[in-house]
């Protein structure tokens, strides 16, 4: 097995100890150690044994449908004077980049010999990435959903519950995200020896953001090879993502870490404004501090109270991002901007014009950038389409007036 997924960046990867810099890290409750534990000491033997590479990328072919392709948008690149590629994660089964993680480690939950998955989800979309691996697998599917968003999100609680998972309403404190997240790790404490814990970004306590970036890194290792294919050379001048948790754009990012003459751009979601107060650009406003069980860069108050994020995708609104980006960001190795709703619609939009594609809106907020940007000669630029549009309409709907 000589697959590029198992190289880790030699400078930008996770160390022995779990920190990517100073970021990172296994900040959990005692009771969760024996869990966690667990993980750190199996997850690369079992990540690295040729059965289980064999597995995944079988899986990744003919259940997820990749390689995702790798496409020239000609009138994009017209229009801002670069050659802009789009990775299409957006044709992914489920329509998104969140399936490549989730098959990832429902088959090393199945190596561990765990009978039940448990998992949190804000808008439902990893919550149905994970009860679509469940039931490929036949694993029982306890999704974790805060009671708002239960209401707010009613055709993904249906698509879970379709595929046989069991949704569980978060009822304390905003009853959003956070809750569920609370619930899920009490879950996870009280059922140490059967249960796997699905986490959906580059997010959580150590192994987690490793683990999740290994999975994701088939991204930009389908895109070396489709550059190499398509244009003579596996480097582009410029990879950009949104970021969330990080996870779509650390997959993005992780074959060019080490190639210092690719600039890395991550696009937060400045909601109404970075200084509007109504606003998920981390590291824009964020401190350092310890979120959902690592050290990162977190939204916070200036007695470290978590601020209540705020952006028009239920993706991106997330008062954090993954320690790696907190130490791509400190370091300056990675660029760190942000996109607004409008600016986010507003390029959903001419996408949908231009191409033919409607995306989703948490990657509507990458080609936002685009606006912004000053192109020397004819650059080549890789953005990652994380997800498809179909089940932002409503929204687009409402913004446009359709
Ligand atoms: C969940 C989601 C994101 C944000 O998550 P990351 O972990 O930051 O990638 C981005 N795009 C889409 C389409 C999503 O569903």
């Amino acid at each position: 097995m000589n697959r590029e997924f198992i190289k880790s960046s030699v400078n930008w990867g996770v160390n022995d100890k779990g920190y990517y810099g100073d970021f990172g890290g296994a900040y959990i409750p005692e009771m969760l150690y024996p869990n966690v534990e667990e993980l750190r000491t199996k997850y690369l033997d079992i990540i690295y044994d040729p059965s289980f590479q064999e597995s995944f990328h079988k899986l990744l072919k003919d259940y997820v449908g990749r390689p995702s392709p790798l496409f020239l948008a000609g009138r994009l690149s017209e229009k801002y004077g670069a050659r802009i590629f789009l990775k299409r994660e957006d044709l992914n089964h489920t329509g998104a980049h969140k399936i490549n993680n989730t098959v990832g480690q429902i088959l090393l939950a199945q190596r561990l010999g765990k009978k039940r998955i448990i998992a949190e989800t804000g808008a439902g979309q990893h919550g149905v990435a994970t009860a679509t691996v469940c039931a490929l697998m036949g694993l029982e599917c306890v999704v974790y959903m805060g009671e708002i968003d239960i209401q707010r999100q009613a055709p993904n609680v249906a698509r879970m519950k379709m595929m046989g998972a069991t949704v569980v309403p978060a009822t304390s404190g905003s009853k959003t995200l956070k809750d569920a997240t609370n619930e899920a790790m009490r879950d996870w404490i009280n059922n140490p020896v059967d249960t796997h814990y699905i986490i959906g970004s580059v997010v959580g306590p150590h192994p987690y953001p490793d683990m999740v970036a290994r999975f994701q890194a088939i991204i930009s290792e389908e895109t070396k090879a489709q550059l190499k294919e398509q244009t003579g050379s596996e480097n582009p001048n410029i990879v950009m993502a949104c970021v969330g948790g990080g996870s779509n754009a650390i997959g993005m990012f992780y074959h060019f870490l080490d190639d210092e003459d690719v600039r890395l751009i991550a696009i937060e979601a400045a909601g109404l404004g970075v200084e509007s107060g109504e606003s998920a650009a981390t590291t824009a406003l964020g401190k350092e501090g310890v979120l959902h069980g690592s050290r990162s860069i977190l939204m916070q108050t200036n007695d470290g109270q978590v601020v209540e994020p705020y952006s028009i995708s239920a993706g991106l609104d997330y008062p954090g991002i993954g320690p790696q980006h907190a130490h791509l960001f400190k370091t300056g190795r990675g660029e760190y901007v942000s996109a607004t709703d409008d600016e986010a619609m507003d390029a959903g939009r001419l996408l949908a014009e231009l191409e033919g594609i409607i995306p989703a809106i948490e990657s509507a907020h990458a080609l936002a950038h685009l606006d912004k940007m000053k192109f020397k000669g004819n650059e080549t630029v890789v953005i990652c389409l994380s997800g498809r549009g179909d089940k932002d309409l409503d929204n687009y709907m409402k913004h446009f007036n359709l």
